[in-house]
């Protein structure tokens, strides 16, 4: 073994029976599954039996409940906004500071340009959501919540159902970013009180470029993209069939493999945590560790830079990352990090760590043997580590990044 793919979280390898499941619907079944004639109804027909595996994923009590979107984002973007358009006259967001910039920047520019107000509920030093600011946040004035279910840098996971709860008393509607939850751990929205769930495929092993929103039978809904009368004139545009395809068929087989990930591997996520803290000194897990996602590792290394740890796991054949996608490329914290209130030198050598069902003992054995040589080799270039380690300075460690 000499490469290991650990960024999971960022995106997942389609599945083998995935891609075979939607090769002959290019060139074979090709026809617009809106269409009367044979060549569109077949496929009309397997959207449909996708549609089934999602809400069997989901525990959904009807079919009818799942839109196909595009991506993780647009579900995000739909589900919020619709919440708004359908209550007008509810002018404020809940949501947690912590959310993917999916839910974020949507929140900023709401509350720039249209005057909503926003409330971004903290997060404390386990990535744990307040939940007293929550609480005193809540109003009659709140259309919407969005949180997230488990948070993608750490795995850390919310306590989605009393929250959705909590809303609910008031008449707000309650929608949760699950993109990093679902195919993870179970889901059962025939017991929940979850208003809309947001899913994106490629997290779970089908392509990049399909998503689905989850809108419980009853909510107010107002499309966001208008058009034809595809997904019963709640998302306009030709169906991405192929991608609609895959995704049931991703559903169907993160169903079947939700035992192995919260067994298998978790074990393999717990025995590479472990074992880094054990072998690499000045370094600790993040998030809460009792209660987030089976396959994330968040590790800080203290006292290095987390884009040049990126740049040598990747020669040694590592994939993971530092912060979420989304953010590596820039220098600072991540705002999930830094909203945990990570010292700042632990902060910017933190690794996630993310497996997958796809994961082998192998991948973990070769990061667990790259690792320590390379934050060694780091730390020997850092201003902040000396003969016998770290070294405090009179300003502490925060000068040379500030
Ligand atoms: N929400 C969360 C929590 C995510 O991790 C991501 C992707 O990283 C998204 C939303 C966006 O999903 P997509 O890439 O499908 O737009």
């Amino acid at each position: 073994m000499t490469s290991a793919y650990m960024d999971n979280n960022a995106t997942t390898r389609v599945d083998p029976a995935v891609l075979q499941s939607i090769l002959p619907y290019f060139s074979e079944y090709y026809g617009n599954p809106s269409s009367m004639h044979s060549f569109g109804g077949d496929v009309g027909k397997r959207l449909e039996e996708a549609r089934t595996s999602v809400q069997s994923l989901l525990g959904a009590e009807h079919d009818s409940e799942i839109i196909f979107t595009s991506c993780g984002t647009e579900s995000d973007n739909t589900a919020i906004l619709s919440a708004l358009s359908a209550q007008p006259g509810r002018r404020e967001i809940v949501t947690s500071i912590v959310e993917h910039p999916a839910v974020l920047s949507l929140c900023e520019h709401l509350e720039r340009h249209e005057g909503y107000r926003i409330h971004y509920i903290p997060v404390d030093r386990l990535g744990r959501i307040n939940m007293d600011a929550y609480e005193a946040a809540l109003s009659e004035q709140v259309a919407v919540v969005s949180m997230m279910y488990a948070n993608n840098e750490t795995g850390t996971i919310f306590p989605i159902e009393a929250m959705a709860r909590m809303a609910r008393a008031k008449g707000a509607i309650f929608h949760t970013d699950a993109v990093q939850a679902v195919g993870k751990i179970p889901l059962n929205m025939r017991e929940s009180a979850i208003d809309m769930l947001s899913l994106s495929g490629h997290k779970l092993h089908a392509p990049k470029g399909i998503g689905a929103l989850y809108v419980r039978r009853g909510t107010r809904f107002r499309p966001f993209l208008r058009g034809g009368h595809q997904e019963r004139g709640r998302r306009a545009g030709t169906e991405n069939t192929t991608g609609v395809i895959a995704l049931g068929k991703a559903a169907e087989l993160a169903l079947s493999h939700l035992e192995y990930e919260n067994t298998r591997v978790r074990a393999m996520r717990d025995r590479l945590e472990q074992g880094l803290i054990e072998r690499v000194p000045y370094s600790f897990a993040n998030g809460d560790l009792d209660n987030r996602l089976p396959n994330t590792a968040s590790i800080s290394f203290e006292y290095i830079e987390g884009e040049a740890i990126l740049m040598l796991l990747s020669r040694a054949g590592i994939a993971a990352s530092s912060g979420s996608a989304c953010t590596s490329g820039s220098l600072e914290p991540s705002h999930v990090l830094r909203a945990m209130d990570i010292p700042y030198t632990a902060a910017h050598g933190t690794i996630r760590f993310s497996l997958s069902r796809e994961t082998t003992d192998a991948e973990v054995d070769w990061v667990l043997t790259q690792t320590p040589a390379i934050i060694e080799q780091l730390r020997r270039l850092s201003p902040y580590w000396g003969s016998n380690g770290p070294i405090q300075s009179d300003k502490g460690f925060e000068p040379v990044y500030a």
